[in-house]
């Protein structure tokens, strides 16, 4: 798209949902711990508010809670609160709730992904019986951030996708942006192992790039998905998200994606808007709101 083209959808876009890492803080850990606040990202989230338009931020791992996130980033000077805070953990808690009702689900994950799932009331098996041979008849099997997925899970997890279990995992992704050093996926290499053993190649991603993803922004901005704007450093994760459901994709240079990137992507997960930093997309929704949203006074 053209810059006037871009300018006039930014000014008919009312709700952003914002990509943390690599958009709005960098570190070497997931949603910015030990990182730092990038340039423009408090003031983006201070411009949603001061023109009126719905925001949320959503990072892709599940290592923690969303209070826990929330409660950082404000401390960083990133003025968010609780509830616009979103993971996975979020959408696969409201996902499997409306798809399986009280049927048992084999959750793997620490309190990042446990919080959202009990806070819902989701019908969660006992690992550790599970372990010692309860045989439970599992609905499905939801894969996070689970750093203790050993010989015993893999097991457990391997006989309730035989038996038919329906497999998801909240995010594939190999690595996710950092500063120094390679920040590696668990849930990915855990599901990756899963469908190795158990010969299939069923599953569903809960996380970006997923439709489901985009259903629960558009639920929690309560916003239209062609009146959103998806802001992230990961084309694979929020520009090709906001194509296939027809959002508004941007991408932010600040992170894992590079315009070489941009030039290389296929058509149909191309960004729309390419932004050089969280201060030019201040600038951006400025210029587009002078030149098309009316004041009242
Ligand atoms: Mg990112």
């Amino acid at each position: 798209m053209t810059t006037a083209e871009n300018i006039k959808r930014l000014a008919h876009t009312n709700g952003v949902m914002f990509d943390i890492d690599g958009c709005l803080v960098i570190s070497d850990g997931p949603a910015g711990q030990d990182g730092r606040v990038l340039e423009g990202a408090a003031e983006a989230i201070e411009y949603m508010k001061s023109s009126g338009r719905k925001y949320c931020v959503y990072t892709n791992g599940t290592a923690q809670k969303p209070t826990d996130i929330a409660e950082h980033l404000r401390s960083m000077g990133i003025n968010v609160p609780d509830e616009l805070v979103l993971t996975p953990a979020v959408v696969a808690a409201e996902v499997i709730k409306d798809t399986y009702g009280d049927k048992p689900i084999m959750l793997f994950g620490g309190e990042g992904m446990l919080h959202d799932f009990k806070k819902r009331g989701v019908n969660l098996v006992d690992i550790e019986a599970a372990i010692k041979g309860s045989k439970p008849d599992v609905a499905a099997v939801v894969v996070g951030w689970d750093t203790d997925f050993g010989k015993n899970k893999i097991q457990i997890a391997a006989e309730a996708i035989l038996a038919g279990a329906d497999l998801y995992c909240t995010s594939f992704s190999p690595a996710f942006a950092s500063k120094d050093r390679l920040n590696v996926g668990v849930s990915g290499f855990i599901t990756a192992g899963l469908l190795f053993v158990t010969e299939t190649t069923k599953f569903e991603i809960l996380g970006k790039p997923s439709q489901h993803s985009m259903n629960i922004i558009s639920r929690v901005l309560d916003v239209p998905i062609p009146e959103i704007l998806v802001i992230g450093d990961d084309i694979i994760l929020e520009a090709s998200m906001a194509r296939k459901a027809g959002a508004f994709a941007g991408v932010v240079l600040t992170g894992t994606s590079k315009q070489k990137d941009v030039d290389a992507a296929s058509a149909d997960v191309a960004p729309e808007l390419v932004i050089q930093s969280m201060t030019e997309f201040v600038d951006l929704f400025t210029q587009a709101d002078a030149q098309y949203r009316q004041t009242a006074n």
